[in-house]
């Protein structure tokens, strides 16, 4: 019996669909092709789709499309639906909820679940201090705050980000990005006073931990200085860049230099967060303890809501009135966030993440020992990359990596890529999927691999 048997998210899922991989069409099917028409007809251009279906149930391991095609989901909407989609627990919790109020504005009259989450967040974020947290609609937002509350708390100005890191798509979060296109390109001005450090990225620089460290502090003393710097902000893994898990000694030197230098070290947990990577937390993998940390993705089942959770001095430094926003910590997301909480704690989610990172360990440094052109394989949990190559030059190979997840979506396998050189293969499954499902998607990407030249 594996973790996954005893897991309420059953592995039906939410709306009870058949575990399957089922195409009855090709991808894209009829139905799917008119929606995409009329998508291009009425939405923005500069908003994409990864896999061009027209989706209509989910829930367990699998994505159903209009047209009946059941296609397995490896990327659980961005590292959201980690519980699994349309969880019933999380369902039953929004019914309730939305049938008694959906709105007050929490500035204006407060709720029981904007403060239960509020406790459950500085109960389960790491370190045993005090804490106060702040919720918001989205990661870029919780970020934007984290980096308010830190500026007001230090009455420093400048902020630290790294080499590829990802941290949204609003006009501060951007100048935090490292990554151009399609990020920031064109969007400018950005932000002011942000700066960038180099990352420890083992795979690539050949430093320790403590070498890469010493490399990024000397950078951000000579460029920034101490007396300047309010916050260091960074993913302990970093998600868009490309899953990139900084060599042993990276982050505890970084901390303590912030601790050392009076500079708020935030942690951005917003695709790390919540048993993804096998702990609750990624800085919990490392032993960390940061000064804020941001969450959104994995908090509420797949509703919008985000957070910011850190000391209680440095969380109360703002002025009354200085932080909120009209939906931040609707009570619907709240909700929704309470039940999924509950399962991260209850439910056997962080076995269940450990049993995934096996699985895909396992079976992606098979591929990397048949297949020169698999590079890398890293991460922890329910987020593992494999890095793809020139097996000659070492260089990133994008259209590789393209060429291999398009081929996968037409198999009916959704695969996400990221990575600043488009070339890491990312999987973040639901914790829902079977462990058959699973090996039946890394089944679909071996042959697609095989299959690309
Ligand atoms: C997704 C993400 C964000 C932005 O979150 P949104 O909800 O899309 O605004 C910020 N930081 C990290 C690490 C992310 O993965």
């Amino acid at each position: 019996m594996t973790a996954a048997d005893t897991l309420t998210t059953t592995p039906l899922g939410g709306p009870g669909l058949p575990q399957e991989r089922r195409l009855v069409t090709s991808i894209p099917g009829p139905r799917s092709q008119e929606l995409l028409a009329r998508k291009a007809d009425a939405v923005a251009a500069g908003v994409g789709h990864t896999a061009p279906v027209e989706a209509v149930a989910a829930g367990g391991g699998v994505i159903v499309d209009a047209d009946g095609n059941s296609l397995i989901d490896l990327g659980s909407g961005i590292a959201v639906t980690t519980v699994g989609n349309a969880h019933p627990k999380v369902v039953a919790a929004v019914q309730e909820q939305v049938a008694q109020f959906t709105h007050t504005c929490f500035m204006i009259a407060p709720y029981d679940s904007y403060v239960s989450v509020a406790e459950a967040l500085n109960r389960i974020t790491p370190g045993d201090h005090a804490k106060k947290s702040a919720l918001f609609n989205s990661g870029a937002e919780a970020v934007e705050n984290a980096i308010k509350i830190a500026r007001k708390y230090t009455k420093k100005q400048a902020v630290v980000a790294f080499d590829h890191g990802y941290h949204g798509r609003t006009n501060l979060t951007m100048a935090l990005t490292a990554k151009a296109m399609p990020y920031k390109s064109g969007f400018g001005p950005f932000a002011s006073e942000v700066y960038r450090a180099p990352l420890s990225y083992p795979y690539r620089d050949g430093l320790t931990g403590p070498e890469a460290a010493k490399k990024a502090i000397s950078v951000i003393e000579k460029q920034v200085g101490a007396d300047n710097l309010a916050a260091v902000i960074i993913e302990p893994i970093q998600g868009e860049g490309g899953f990139i898990v900084p060599a042993e000694g990276f982050l505890p030197a970084i901390v303590e230099w912030c601790r050392a230098n009076g500079v708020v070290f935030i942690a951005d947990e917003i695709q790390t967060g919540f048993a993804r990577t096998g702990e609750m937390f990624a800085s919990d993998v490392f032993g960390i303890v940061p000064d804020l940390i941001t969450t959104a993705k994995g908090i509420a089942g797949g509703l919008p809501l985000a957070a910011v959770t850190g000391r209680a001095e440095i969380m109360d430094a703002s002025h009354a009135g200085g932080l909120g926003g009209t939906y931040g910590g609707n009570p619907i997301a709240c909700a929704a966030a309470l039940a999924t909480i509950d399962l991260f704690e209850n439910d056997g989610m962080l076995e269940r993440a450990r049993e995934v990172e096996t699985i895909l360990k396992g079976r992606l440094t098979a591929l990397q020992a048949a297949d020169p052109r698999v590079g890398d394989v890293r991460g922890h949990g329910a987020m593992i990359a494999a890095e793809f190559v020139d097996p000659v030059t070492g260089e990133p190979d994008a259209a590789l990596a393209a060429a291999v997840a398009k081929a996968c979506i037409a198999e009916g396998v959704i695969v996400l890529t990221c990575g600043t050189y488009g070339n890491v293969f990312r999987f973040l499954p639901p914790l829902s999927i079977t462990d058959d499902l699973l090996h039946e998607g890394l089944d679909v990407v071996a042959a697609a691999l095989a299959a690309a030249s």
